[in-house]
């Protein structure tokens, strides 16, 4: 078991730092490039939300938690923002509040595609949490 958390600003430029080191955190899992690429991705989106929906571009205390268990790597993505209004629409693709911020509403469904496990809570104008889980165990015969 390895454990380890980050909280950092929600600014733009630390989404690139939190993808990387979530990367370099489940190196010791000897992930393929492809599954490395998943879980940056799946990070980069969760953070980007908390960023632009959670924030609303203002200010605040993103965190990131992160658990390795066997060839498991659990990541929760939490901010204390705006919440989520409706969660069932905000977890169908193609839906987005931002239209006019050319967002397309896919960040969710990239979330739950690139990762085995994935949910979402919120409560309005407390914030939101993602959990999501890669099993580096659990790989396909597109494994390299
Ligand atoms: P894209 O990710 O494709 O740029 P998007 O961010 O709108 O577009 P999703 O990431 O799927 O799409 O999120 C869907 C909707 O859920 C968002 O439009 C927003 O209303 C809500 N949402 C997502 N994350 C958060 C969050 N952390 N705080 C508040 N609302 C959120
Ligand atoms: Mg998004």
């Amino acid at each position: 078991m390895n454990e380890m958390q980050l909280k950092f600003l929600s600014r733009s430029e630390n989404e690139v730092f939190a993808r990387n080191v979530v990367a370099a955190f489940a190196l010791p899992l000897n992930p393929t490039l492809s599954e490395l690429s998943d879980v940056k991705t799946a990070v980069s989106e969760a953070v980007t939300n908390c960023i632009v929906h959670g924030y609303r571009n203002a200010e605040g205390w993103i965190t990131v938690r992160c658990v390795i268990e066997g060839e498991k790597l659990h990541i929760e993505i939490s901010d204390g923002g705006t919440g989520i209004e409706d969660l069932e629409k905000a977890l169908t693709p193609f839906y987005t509040t931002l239209p006019e911020e050319e967002r397309s509403g896919m960040g969710f469904t990239i979330m739950q595609t690139f990762m085995t496990d994935f949910s979402v809570r919120s409560e309005r104008g407390k914030g939101t949490t993602v959990t999501m889980c890669k099993d580096f165990g659990a790989r396909g015969s597109d494994a390299q």
